[in-house]
Parts: C-alpha cells; structure tokens; sequence
C-alpha cells in the first residue's frame, strides 16, 4: 500500500468542489515524495491541479481508501459519486 504520507495531486475542481471527484488514475511517482496517485473530475483539466498528501485525500474523500494498493498503470471511472468505480488497464 503507497504511504499516506506521499504527495498526490487533486484537480482544481474537486478541490473547488466545483465538480465530483469522478477519476483516480495511479501514474508511476515522479519522485520519492510523489505517490504517483491523481484525483480528477475527469471532465478536461484546464488549470493546474493542487498538491495534497494522500492522507488529506483520503480524509476528504474516503471512498478512495479502497483504490489504494492497486498497481501503477491502473485508473479508475466512476458515474457519479458513491457509485462504483470501474477500472481500467492505463487511461481510461
Ligand atoms: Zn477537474
């Protein structure tokens, strides 16, 4: 499982709460403090998104606890949030 400690990025709108956190891609870490782990709305990114420590995601947004020890390279799709999330092998 990837420390909570670890970095993650959240996009502007799910930090804004402007839309539903929607989309969880694990990317491989771009450093030792990165997770690799980012939190999307998935509707198109337009600004940069927001740093946080996965332990502040997973706070926020506990439904995502259960995505976690899932492998770099994996994403995830939901239609809504409590929906399930559905994954997929790379982006979505
Ligand atoms: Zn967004």
């Amino acid at each position: 499982m990837t420390s909570e400690r670890l970095a993650a990025l959240v996009c502007a709108h799910v930090v804004d709460g402007s839309a539903p956190l929607r989309m969880v891609v694990h990317d491989a870490p771009i450093d030792p403090s990165d997770s690799g782990w980012q939190f999307l709305c998935g509707e198109g990114e337009t600004e940069p998104p927001s740093v946080w420590m996965l332990s502040e995601v997973i706070e926020q947004f506990p439904d995502v606890r259960v995505l976690l020890d899932q492998p770099v390279g994996r994403s995830f799709v939901r239609e809504r949030e409590g929906a399930e999330w559905i994954a997929y092998e790379g982006e979505p």
